[in-house]
């Protein structure tokens, strides 16, 4: 996979921080995520960043449009579709070697939803290209949620976030399961590896069992899920204070110099 990509990775990462968007990295006052923002790219042969989140490559394109002016800086890799597009960094190419096989999953499953998914009540499509899932807007006040149990039975995961994102995707393709094959495809020391989130759509990165961070800002539904996330490191900080926080917990504070 190394070889597909289009920038090197650090050689020997002393942390490879994986990140959701929006409520993580995107999260926190603006002068909170400038100072993390100038960090990261201080440290970029020393930590591996990977963005993971439920964005597509052309929203990520854009988020990294935006925020340049504060300094957000392009990841080295990057898991987007909550799970179902791998991508290089610096590029935002997808990586053929972890897509391809997702996309043969929701090739043979895509035709199953479709008539299962018509005219459901409550259910918006979002205007995002489909890239191996399809991802709705959801009014909980009126959606079936019996439907989720006949998706499922057709071999679909479905993600509801945030109380208003609805993401249907093959099963057992979400941020976590794609993360660990990143992780092992790249020889990766998990022990090296942070996670940091806010809503239920990170909630199967931190069922991996790899170290993780769930910001102060967090949504109630995925707080509620902490008791059984014995690894999870619950911040009190938002967006990126939270993430700088929960690393200095995992002993990463030597990164920080001066201290965050
Ligand atoms: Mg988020």
């Amino acid at each position: 996979m190394l070889q597909q990509l289009s920038a090197p990775l650090p050689v020997a990462p002393e942390l490879v921080l994986v990140t959701d968007l929006d409520g993580t990295l995107l999260g926190g006052a603006t002068a909170e995520r400038r100072r993390f923002y100038r960090w990261l790219a201080q440290q970029r042969e020393r930590v591996l960043h990977v963005f993971c989140t439920g964005r597509d490559l052309r929203s990520i394109a854009r988020v990294l449009r935006e925020d340049e002016p504060i300094g957000l800086a392009a990841p080295h890799l990057v898991i987007g579709d909550v799970g179902c597009t791998v991508a290089c960094g610096a590029s935002l190419l997808p990586l053929p070697l972890a897509v391809d096989p997702i996309e043969a999953r929701w090739r043979a499953l895509e035709g199953r939803l479709l008539p299962l998914l018509a005219d459901q009540p409550g259910l918006v499509l979002q205007g995002v290209s489909s890239n191996r899932r399809l991802a709705y807007d959801v009014d909980l006040a009126c959606f079936d949620h019996g439907l989720i149990p006949r998706l499922q039975a057709v071999g679909a995961e479905c993600v509801l976030s945030d109380s208003r994102y609805f993401d249907v995707l093959p099963a057992g393709v979400n941020k976590g399961a794609t993360l660990l094959g990143l992780l092992e495809a790249l020889e990766l020391d998990p022990a090296a590896v942070v996670t940091a989130g806010d809503s239920l759509n990170d909630l199967a990165m931190f069922e991996t069992g790899l170290k993780g961070v769930m910001v102060g800002n967090a949504e109630p539904a995925l707080v509620a899920q902490l008791p059984r996330l014995p690894g999870i490191y619950r911040a009190r900080g938002e967006g990126c204070a939270g993430i700088a926080e929960g690393l200095q917990h995992f002993g990463f504070a030597h990164l920080f110099d001066p201290p965050w």
